[in-house]
């Protein structure tokens, strides 16, 4: 009997096409479009609890699904952020989660400095401006140069890098970085390396985040560190929406203690309508969507895909986000 795996939110064809060589695919999105409100239906989650493997975007995987799906032997996260996944619940039920950490790092790069770009040049204001008839208005955008200005980046892993290189490399922009996890002397030419949360945001011109969402990133911009920025100072958050507490950003924003915001991700997926930031001047928000790009999401579905089949054959995958599961085995032969 094929190993079967439960998809519950669309992926790429070419992920698919590789697991269907080996498995049975359950698809449920081929039917009906996945909505909010079927991830968390239990009808819709029920296969679940009769799949070897399950490969998640949003799909939220807890210690009680993992207690009653007995024959889960890998979980699959198309993305980088697992925090939708009990990950310690899944190491200590030996369940490995494979991740595709590589696969969408140039797409939430680009998708950020697009942001930047777009509140210095007020893109969004202006645009709303002409497409409602009010041409008359243009002098109200005047915008900020971003060659010369200082790019605050918060977590320096693959996004925050690849962000720091455009911008330095491509921008002229100085990149100040603050992660008390990455060697001093990482791309040293390009960047200067902050001792401290709080020197980065008083120097920081736009200040962007790319931390995972952990205990200690919860709320790191706050009402307290907001008060570190210069006014003319815009926040990016492509990372994860709990990383900012949105009310104090909000009151920030209203206070004119900041100039901008822009954000692709929330406290709360999809944005409530009636959301404070909503209603925040100089707020420019996408729905999660750093990394749609054509060729992350085929990165994703293909990565998310051979972690799943290596896993199912007992080798260890390449990208885990629980490696402690697993030692590297020096030829990678299949085991039982
Ligand atoms: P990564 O693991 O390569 O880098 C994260 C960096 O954050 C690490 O260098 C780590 O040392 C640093 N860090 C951790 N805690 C910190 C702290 N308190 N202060 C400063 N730095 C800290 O991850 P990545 O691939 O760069 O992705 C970053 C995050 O972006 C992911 O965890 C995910 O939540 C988010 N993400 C969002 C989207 C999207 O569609 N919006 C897509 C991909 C990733």
């Amino acid at each position: 009997m094929k190993p079967v795996v439960f998809i519950p939110e669309p992926i790429a064809a070419i992920g698919l096409e590789l697991l269907r060589n080996e498995c049975e695919c359950l698809i449920p999105w081929v039917e009906a479009p996945t909505t909010p409100a079927n991830l968390q239906s239990s009808s819709f989650r029920a296969p679940l609890f009769d799949a070897d493997a399950v490969i998640v975007r949003l799909f939220k995987v807890t210690q009680e699904d993992m207690i009653k799906a007995k024959r889960l032997k890998v979980i699959g996260k198309h993305g980088v952020g697992v925090d939708n996944i009990d990950l310690e619940a899944a190491t200590s039920a030996g369940i490995p989660v494979v991740f595709t950490p590589t696969a969408n790092a140039n797409a939430v790069a680009e998708h950020t400095l697009a942001l930047i770009l777009a509140l210095a040049r007020q893109i969004n204001p202006a645009s709303n401006a002409l497409m409602q008839g009010r041409y008359h208005e243009r002098g109200k955008f005047q915008g900020v140069e971003v060659a010369g200005k200082t790019l605050g980046v918060i977590g320096f892993g693959r996004i925050g890098k690849r962000v720091a290189q455009i911008a330095a490399q491509g921008l002229q922009m100085r990149v100040h970085v603050h992660d008390p996890f990455v060697p001093r002397d990482t791309q040293a030419d390009l960047v200067t390396f902050e001792e401290t949360l709080e020197r980065l945001m008083r120097t920081a011109d736009f200040l962007t985040l790319h931390v995972p969402l952990t205990e200690s990133t919860r709320h790191l911009i706050n009402e307290q560190s907001l008060e570190w920025v210069k006014p003319s100072c815009r926040i990016i958050n492509t990372s994860r929406g709990s990383v900012i507490d949105e009310a104090a950003l909000a009151n920030a924003l209203t206070s004119g203690k900041i100039s901008g915001a822009a954000l692709d991700v929330f406290v709360e997926e999809p944005l409530p309508v009636d959301n404070v930031l909503l209603k925040a001047p100089n707020t420019l928000l996408t729905p999660h969507i750093s990394s749609s790009t054509q060729e992350s999401l085929e990165n994703m579905s293909l990565q998310a895909a051979q972690g799943v089949l290596d896993a199912l054959h007992g080798k260890t995958p390449q990208y885990l986000a629980n490696p402690e599961l697993m030692k590297p085995k020096s030829n990678n032969k299949e085991t039982t």
